[in-house]
């Protein structure tokens, strides 16, 4: 039962180090994010956020629909 109990912890351990190791990552690629203009109203904004209209860029639904 103490084995359990040591693995557990240890794989706590080793899942807190591996999640924390992974969610470092994106942190990097936001440093790297391509800006897109808004073809409606002319605000940059990430293109992985904007909203992609007819080979356009849009920063919201409102822009993209006006
Ligand atoms: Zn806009």
């Amino acid at each position: 039962m103490k084995l359990l109990v040591f693995a557990a912890v240890g794989y706590a351990i080793y899942y807190f180090f591996f999640r924390k190791s992974v969610l470092d990552q994106p942190k990097k690629g936001n440093d790297e994010v391509t800006m897109v203009e808004c073809s409606s109203c002319k605000t940059y904004i990430a293109s992985d956020e904007a909203i992609v209209k007819a080979g356009k860029y849009y920063c919201s639904q409102a822009c993209a629909e006006s």
